[in-house]
């Protein structure tokens, strides 16, 4: 199966999509992180996007989907099941640039699950949100605390505050995502690939939710990539 997951900053896409690589062993897949481990690496590509990542701006489209294109295509036919995108496509163009690139590897998407939750529980989730900058594992100071107080469960690294999660960035990047989300959601919904899931609550009830709504559409047959 080949999903993407859209929804707001702050609904939860990565720690669901992390969920569904431990659970059905589709490969999880974030432009997000993977721009922020080629900035810590200092790669070109780190230094192509820095700016954008740091203030919460969108990379251009030709950029994104290039990227997305050198890891799709280097998965494809290595036999591992499909894969859960997540944070990709954020507008139209790279929705289209994606279909593009999976009709050239023969490996088309099911659809877009959108996941939607009430403003003050995104701006709640991100304000408690702190993440490790070695493995980039999240955490929550409520919700999700790690085991020893402000170390990260894996590699007992200092957990620190995303730049672009401070409350000025949080307002900005929501404004962003609400003037791209409409043409995007509408490219899905146009030939019914849309299906849209409640975030709000806990992951294990997120998580259900997205099965079932997988199931429905007939979206939940594990493929060889
Ligand atoms: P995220 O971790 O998904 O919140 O992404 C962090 C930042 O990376 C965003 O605010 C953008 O600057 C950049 N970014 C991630 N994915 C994309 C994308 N699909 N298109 C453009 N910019 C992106």
């Amino acid at each position: 199966m080949r999903i993407v997951l859209l929804g707001p900053p702050g609904v939860g896409k990565g720690s669901l999509a992390s969920l569904c690589e431990a659970r059905t062993g589709l490969a999880h897949l974030s432009t997000g992180e993977i721009f922020r481990q080629e900035i810590a690496r200092h790669s070109a590509l780190g230094r192509r996007v820095r700016a954008f990542v740091t203030s919460g701006r969108l990379v251009p489209d030709a950029l994104v989907v290039r990227v997305m294109a050198g890891r799709l295509g280097a998965r494809a036919g290595t036999g591992v099941k499909g894969f859960v995108l997540d944070g990709f496509p954020r507008t139209e163009g790279q929705a289209r640039g994606l279909d593009r690139l999976l009709k050239r590897l023969g490996r088309p998407l099911e659809g877009a699950v959108e996941l939607w939750a009430p403003r003050t529980v995104l701006i709640r989730r991100l304000s408690g949100r702190r993440v490790c900058p070695r493995c980039g594992a999240n955490y929550h100071l409520v919700t999700m605390r790690p085991r020893r107080k402000g170390r990260c469960d894996r590699c007992r690294e200092r957990l620190v505050v995303r730049k672009d999660d401070r409350p000025e960035m949080i307002r900005k990047r929501l404004a962003i995502h609400e003037q791209a989300a409409a043409p995007l959601l509408a490219y899905y919904r146009r030939d019914g690939r849309l299906c849209r899931v409640d975030g709000s609550g806990s992951l294990e009830a997120v998580f259900a939710r997205t099965m079932r709504a997988l199931r429905r559409k007939g979206w939940t047959a594990p493929q060889n990539d």
